[in-house]
């Protein structure tokens, strides 16, 4: 909602987001998504009764499997606002990728061959109201039986081009918007510290990069993966040397 903070005397835009999934109950300023949290006991109980295979689809879900295959669209904005927008996407992707230090590539590909599809709209809504941004995500490990486990991540990114008043979008206010729903499907959680990409929007004071505190609680969260990701990989190297 674009809503005036009587207070501060700052215009602020929500950036929503949805989930399509299982509920979620957030335990006070985890940065991290409890969803995250739960796929890492997942995958830690599945190691520990050594399904394997399974434990590593958990931990490829959560790594995001290294890579990020991401389009843009900007078909639904003016001309003259494609190039900047376009940029404002890489530079949110260029700080993600700076962030975690290239642990997780972002490639950009056909939108049919994307597994985040970006997309610019002079006006995006979350029910009815303004919103700076939009995330709709889904990670989900398939189990096809017989051992056989298969990770998939897809997003949705709606980013608005336009302020509610008709304006161009500030180019670090879309950074902002466009970081903040990438830390989503990174699994970060909303955070409520202004400061933080993963917190509000204030159009004025946009921010253009994580924080510390956010990327030292997703690399926590990401490191935990790794570790039962390579104690898996270990396993199973050992377990083919028996044949
Ligand atoms: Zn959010």
């Amino acid at each position: 909602m674009n809503s005036l903070n009587t207070k501060a005397g700052v215009l602020l835009l929500t950036l929503a987001t949805t989930f399509i999934g299982s509920a979620h109950a957030a335990a006070p300023y985890d940065l991290v998504q409890p969803k995250m949290r739960e796929m890492i006991k997942v995958a830690n109980q599945a190691m520990n009764s050594g399904n394997i295979e399974k434990a590593i689809a958990y931990t490829d879900l959560i790594l995001v499997q290294s890579e990020i295959k991401y389009s843009i669209n900007t078909d639904n904005i003016p001309d003259y606002q494609r190039d900047s927008s376009r940029s404002a996407a890489h530079k949110a992707i260029d700080a993600w990728t700076e962030a975690l230090d290239g642990e997780v590539k972002f490639t950009e590909v056909e939108p049919s061959q994307a597994n985040l599809r970006i997309k610019f709209e002079t006006d995006v809504r979350s029910v009815g109201s303004e919103v700076a941004g939009y995330a709709v995500w889904q990670r989900q490990v398939y189990d096809w039986g017989n051992g056989n486990y298969s990770p998939k991540l897809s997003g949705d990114i709606s980013l608005r081009s336009k302020t509610p008043t008709g304006r161009d979008m500030p180019e670090g206010a879309i950074i902002h918007s466009a970081c903040h729903e990438i830390g989503h499907l990174l699994g970060l959680w909303d955070s409520p510290n202004f400061g933080d990409v993963m917190g509000p929007l204030h159009l004025k004071k946009p921010i253009t990069k994580p924080s510390e505190a956010e990327v030292s609680a997703l690399q926590e969260a990401r490191q935990v993966a790794q570790e039962i990701s390579q104690t898996c990989q270990a396993q199973k190297a050992a377990n083919g040397y028996k044949h």
